[in-house]
């Protein structure tokens, strides 16, 4: 029987962590924060993902809508409805808007999100938020990102001066984690599909954070004994029974070898929308309370991270 070395980074507690820091935060504010979902098409995974954020805005008594809009929706209609919410200040307003990916191929995800006024920008996927972010300057950040930062940060597991191999570039969680890791002092190495050794780029870490997609990509032969692994992965694989599993990027086995390790499902997953919850909080005070407003982003000292 193999023996866990790894002790494990549960992402629930982490997240009840992070939510209830939202919460008081919420409850010195002069509004109720406020979340607008867009949802384009009757993709089931994207209608999921809206209906547990909005869910989770609920439990939090923060104001929440989710326009779902039909298939054949044109981008210039997609445009017009960010414009409606971003003209949509005052005390009743929206702080909050979030266009959920993916959108069906006739649309440009980029130029939509490109259209969210950057202080609404909760799901920090504007190009203000991401030049920002590069720039170390306070922004909102984007949700898996800055939840994997908040883990991190919960678990105690230090960060600055070490070294952090990012496997994965995408502009919503590989590259916007370089980024933030930099921020407070690690040293980043991002590979990615193109890497030609993997293994002898992972093994350097010692603070391991995959979002390749690939299950199972990280074998125990690629982490260095006592590592941290941070898995934010999901795959969907099929079982014997033809019911589908969820799974990580990185092999069970490497938990023999690591020295901490994200579980998958219950690891990075519940960050996501817990981060969601208190970047929705964040921005409502940025645009609310004196002092807050007139910035660039719209943003406080405390989003640095
Ligand atoms: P993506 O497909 O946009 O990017 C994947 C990245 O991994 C690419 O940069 C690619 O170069 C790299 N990559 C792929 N195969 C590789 C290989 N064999 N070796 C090295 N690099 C490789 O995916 P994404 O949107 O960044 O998501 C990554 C994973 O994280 C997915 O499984 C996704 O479901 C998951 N995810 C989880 C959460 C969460 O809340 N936990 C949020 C977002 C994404």
């Amino acid at each position: 029987a193999r023996t866990d070395a790894a002790r494990t980074l549960g992402g629930p507690p982490a997240a009840a962590a992070l939510l209830d820091a939202a919460t008081r935060l919420a409850a010195t504010l002069p509004v109720t924060p406020s979340i607008a979902f867009i949802r384009v098409g009757d993709d089931p995974a994207s209608e999921s993902y809206v209906r547990g954020k909005a869910k989770k805005a609920a439990e939090l008594g923060l104001h929440s809508a989710v326009y779902a809009l039909p298939d054949n929706t044109t981008q210039a209609d997609l445009h017009a409805l960010i414009g409606t919410l971003n003209a949509d200040h005052g005390v009743h307003g929206v702080h909050g808007v979030l266009l959920q990916l993916p959108l069906p191929a006739h649309l440009n995800a980029d130029a939509a999100l490109a259209c969210i006024d950057p202080r609404k920008d909760v799901d920090g996927l504007h190009p203000v938020s991401a030049g920002l972010l590069w720039q170390g300057q306070p922004g909102l950040r984007p949700c898996t990102p800055a939840g994997v930062m908040a883990l991190l940060d919960h678990y105690r597991i230090p960060v600055a001066g070490q070294h952090a191999v990012i496997v994965g570039r995408s502009a919503l969680v590989g590259r916007p984690l370089a980024g933030l890791l930099l921020n407070v002092d690690a040293t980043v190495t991002v590979a990615h599909r193109a890497t030609p050794d993997l293994g002898d780029v992972t093994r350097r870490a010692d603070l391991l954070i995959v979002a390749a997609g690939q299950a199972h990509l990280i074998t125990p032969d690629m982490v260095r004994p006592g590592a941290t692994v941070i898995d934010v992965g999901i795959n969907r694989v099929p079982t014997d029974t033809g019911k589908a599993r969820l799974t990580g990027d990185v092999h069970p086995d490497v938990a023999a070898v690591a020295g901490a390790l994200t579980p998958v499902p219950g690891g990075v997953g519940p960050m996501t929308v817990a981060q969601l919850m208190m970047n929705t909080v964040q921005a409502a005070q940025n645009q609310t309370v004196h002092g807050h407003a007139d910035q660039s982003n719209g943003a406080s000292g405390e989003l640095l991270r």
